[in-house]
């Protein structure tokens, strides 16, 4: 088992990562656990009809009771009315102050039962065990949780951390390929953006027993990056990486055309692209990053000329102001922001032109 520890300012907590973790969660769960009152254990229906067995005789084998919240699966889970059923659930189920709440799931159930968490009772303790590669390189670490709205994605949300991430990296294997890509987009994100030695890693000859290291290496980046600046003011958004471009492809084609990975792939691009172009960027980081992505079965080139991007990043509610603070790397394996205006990103799109010549490998 790899451990590592998350020290931030409102206390400490580890993550967890090895192959057959979900077997030992019980026990891991223990000292969060009151013996008087059930845990509930959020889910979608995907991930039970795989995890229910083997969840249930790891909490049983500790024995630990459970009251277990079975979501429809799906981003549109994540909302007002979601978050109501899961809050019916808590109070059937009578969890107190103090109770444990499990988000055992992707990102949808992580950012739903962390929110659920964060607000029930003002808060009761959460332990985030993340089966998508998505969710466990990315959001399960960091203590961000929300809901949607109408008026936009992940509007109504708390910072809040978890008590414990426990990651298996053996519950990947039921994870339809797609949603693995996608998950492969944000390992290579933090490759790009921190580490060298992660992004010829992902260059080399991958085994699957080094999917944990992987996955290790990812989380690492993140609390690193978490600790110093855990409300997202500053170094946090290096992990924006490829995302300002990739938000305006999945708000262009509808959420859910492309994945979001699928869309952070075209993005990153897109930036490195962008970079090399006004000379900010080493020649040849777009080049490394395309082949990377089209190792890892990701289409790395956005089929329309980058342009077309400028009013959908323009009409991102986030940035409100003329312009944004983009992510651009200096070179494979460091990243920087840069003040943009939205006239100067579109004019600097323009010159990019269409794609170039997809590699095939
Ligand atoms: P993400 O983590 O990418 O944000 P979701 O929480 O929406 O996304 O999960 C993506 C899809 O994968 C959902 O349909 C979910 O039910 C399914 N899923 C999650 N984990 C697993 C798993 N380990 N095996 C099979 N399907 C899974
Ligand atoms: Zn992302």
């Amino acid at each position: 088992m790899r451990t590592l520890t998350v020290e931030l300012p409102g206390g400490a907590y580890e993550i967890r990562i090895g192959d057959g973790l979900l077997a030992e969660l019980g026990a891991m769960l223990l000292p969060f656990h009151g013996e008087e009152t059930p845990v509930v254990v959020v889910t979608d229906e995907n991930v039970w009809s795989h995890y229910r067995a083997p969840l249930a005789a790891s909490l049983a084998a500790a024995g630990i009771a459970f009251v277990p919240a079975v979501c429809p699966p799906g981003e549109t889970n994540k909302s007002m009315d979601g978050l109501e059923r899961l809050y019916d659930v808590f109070a059937k189920a009578g969890l107190p102050r103090g109770g444990l709440v499990v988000a055992f799931g992707g990102g949808v159930v992580g950012d739903l039962a962390g929110f659920a968490a964060a607000t029930w009772m003002r808060g009761v303790q959460l332990v985030q065990v993340p089966t998508t590669l998505l969710a466990q390189v990315d959001s399960s670490v960091g203590g961000k949780t929300a809901v949607n709205h109408a008026h936009g994605k992940n509007l109504i949300g708390a910072f809040y951390q978890p008590k414990l991430v426990v990651v298996d990296p053996e519950t990947l294997r039921t994870l339809p390929a797609r949603e693995v890509r996608g998950g492969m987009a944000e390992v290579i994100k933090y490759g790009a953006i921190r580490s060298k030695s992660l992004f010829d890693t992902l260059d080399g000859d991958m085994k699957p027993a080094a999917l944990a290291e992987i996955i290790e290496a990812c989380c690492r980046i993140k609390s690193e990056i978490v600790v110093r600046d855990e409300r997202d003011f500053g170094e946090r958004m290096l992990l924006n990486f490829g995302h300002t471009f990739g938000h305006a492809i999945e708000r262009r084609h509808g959420f859910g055309h492309y994945t979001h990975g699928e869309a952070v792939a075209f993005g990153m691009v897109v930036a490195a692209r962008l970079g090399e172009r006004l000379a900010l960027t080493q020649p040849g980081a777009a080049d490394a990053l395309r082949r990377l992505l089209a190792r890892h079965r990701l289409a790395p080139d956005y089929p329309e000329p980058p342009v077309v991007l400028a009013p959908a990043m323009a009409s991102d509610k986030k940035s409100g102001g003329r312009g944004v603070r983009l992510v651009l790397l200096r070179r494979i394996g460091e990243a920087f922001t840069q003040e943009m205006r939205f006239d100067d990103i579109e004019a600097a799109l323009a010159l990019l032109g269409a794609a170039p010549q997809v590699f095939s490998q």
